[in-house]
């Protein structure tokens, strides 16, 4: 480690800073959020100084600052767009032995500043220790999407409860037991939610039983996840952190490789799809086996395709939940139609051509599907048509049957958003047998309207493995 990661208290103490430009108003109001007196030696302030030259926390000082001044002072920043400035500064830091940081001159600082994530009370630092502030910047900005804007929230939520859990549970280790059941269960998602009193009452509750030596039996809960459509890019912070903190998953075939890794490493994994004997597991033994599941005090993580609530069966899995009283959470998911059509470069509304979007299912149990055919066939919408691969071609004849133009634009999106992905587009008369001939195996999506045609202005999409296959051969490399 080439420096040492300090946080330093400077809450009503003297920060003094040299120079009026942008870089040294930074420097005063970083120091002025963590509560410091800020006195500025500068002939003028530039315009960045706006508002905080109005606090009560802050001096101006219009000459050059003495040893006098210094002394005293928890840290000095020597921001001057003059280097000369800075240099003689910095000597006299030395000299009444206060630390300095000189902007962009990592050989005279006794102390570097880091990239910050604020989520206050946590704070992050993040020092590449002057070797490059850009990949620091870089880091941070990752660790601000990773971390949910709330978390500041948590943190004081549970400060306040520090002396109160100090006092009711004596040992270190039913302490630490305890702020580990609480960070990383309903507690905080509640408080993430904004629901205070609900998270007041939790958290007492399990106080108490901590403190009662009550045998604690952590309580189950299950989350409803949608997984998109299958570019792990595209799930939500709130799936990933649901994905980190489950015991279980329960999965089926629309759930890819790329996201089930993204699962905690030591969850358990039930697939409930097809089972060898191409049996599905039938929807009424997956809301018993996840309602079974959380009764044992599990974290459940049920991980669905594209969005729980469109064609995803969701409202069905929770009913028994909800009966049981077993709290759960639902997280939306881009569906299938949004994320297909995103990655083909087709709109699903254009103000030229649709107006409004209609997602249906071609799905049905006798081959004869009983869809709405008079809103389905109004002209300037697109239709967008969840698993119709099976049924293709009967589907596309009813269309034609009931007064659609055999030469609507079609497009057939197989395995969309994935590594995978093709698109197949033509007409409501050719586009079955184009993907009888493509040997498309799905899942699939249809989108059936006059946006498809964009697709040719639009598309932008090409898969990676496929640009990897479209490359030219490269030469062998020489021995
Ligand atoms: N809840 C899901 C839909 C489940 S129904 C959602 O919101 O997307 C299953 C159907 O979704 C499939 O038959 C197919 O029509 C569609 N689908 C799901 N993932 C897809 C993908 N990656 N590419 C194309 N279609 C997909």
């Amino acid at each position: 480690m080439d420096q040492l990661p300090i946080f330093f208290n400077v809450n009503n103490r003297c920060v003094a800073v040299l120079g009026g430009g942008i870089a040294a108003a930074r420097k005063a109001e970083l120091a002025m959020r963590a509560g410091a007196q800020v006195k500025v030696f500068a002939a003028q302030l530039c315009e960045e100084f706006g508002e905080i030259k109005e606090s009560e926390q802050f001096r101006f000082v219009p000459r050059e600052p003495l040893a006098q001044d210094l002394d005293g002072c928890a840290l000095l920043y020597c921001a001057s767009e003059n280097i000369e400035q800075n240099r003689k500064v910095h000597a006299i830091a030395q000299e009444v032995r206060i630390p300095c940081n000189v902007v962009d001159m990592p050989e005279l600082c006794d102390f570097t500043m880091p990239s910050i994530v604020d989520r206050s009370p946590v704070v992050i630092a993040i020092s590449t220790a002057g070797t490059s502030p850009i990949l620091g910047r870089m880091i941070k900005a990752r660790l601000e999407t990773l971390l949910p804007a709330a978390y500041g929230r948590v943190a004081a939520f549970v400060g306040r409860y520090r002396k109160k859990v100090g006092s009711s549970l004596e040992s270190f280790h039913q302490r630490r037991r305890f702020w580990e059941r609480i960070l990383e269960g309903p507690v905080v998602d509640l408080v993430l939610a904004g629901h205070q009193a609900e998270a007041i009452a939790e958290f007492d509750a399990q106080l108490d039983a901590a403190a009662s030596g009550a045998e604690h039996r952590q309580q189950g809960e299950v989350y409803l996840v949608g997984a998109g459509p299958g570019d792990p890019d595209l799930l939500t912070f709130k799936a990933l952190r649901l994905m980190q903190r489950a015991d279980v998953v329960l999965y089926d075939r629309l759930i890819g490789k790329g996201i089930l890794n993204l699962v905690r490493r030591d969850a358990e994994r039930i697939y409930v799809g097809k089972l060898p004997q191409e049996h599905t597991v039938p929807q009424s033994e997956i809301s018993r086996m996840l309602l079974r599941l959380a009764q044992e005090g599990k974290r459940v993580l049920r991980l669905k395709g594209g969005d729980p609530f469109v064609f995803g069966r969701g409202g069905e899995e929770i009913e028994l939940l909800a009966e049981a009283g077993i709290p759960f959470q639902v997280v939306p998911g881009i569906t299938a139609a949004s994320g297909c059509a995103a990655y083909a470069g087709i709109p699903l509304t254009h103000r030229d051509h649709a107006q409004t979007c209609i997602f249906v299912t071609g799905h049905s149990k006798d081959g004869q599907i009983d869809l709405d055919w008079k809103v389905l066939l109004q002209p300037r919408q697109t239709v967008a048509v969840y698993m119709g691969l099976e049924h293709l071609a009967g589907l596309m004849r009813s269309f034609i049957g009931k007064g659609a133009a055999p030469s609507l634009p079609v497009a057939l999106i197989d395995n969309g958003t994935r590594p995978n992905q093709q698109v197949l587009t033509a007409t409501l008369d050719t586009i079955a047998e184009k993907a009888a001939k493509a040997g498309v195996k799905g899942p699939a999506i249809l989108i059936i309207g006059s946006v498809v045609r964009l697709r040719e202005k639009l598309d932008w999409y090409v898969p990676e493995e496929q640009a990897h296959e479209a490359a030219p051969a490269a030469a062998p490399a020489a021995e």
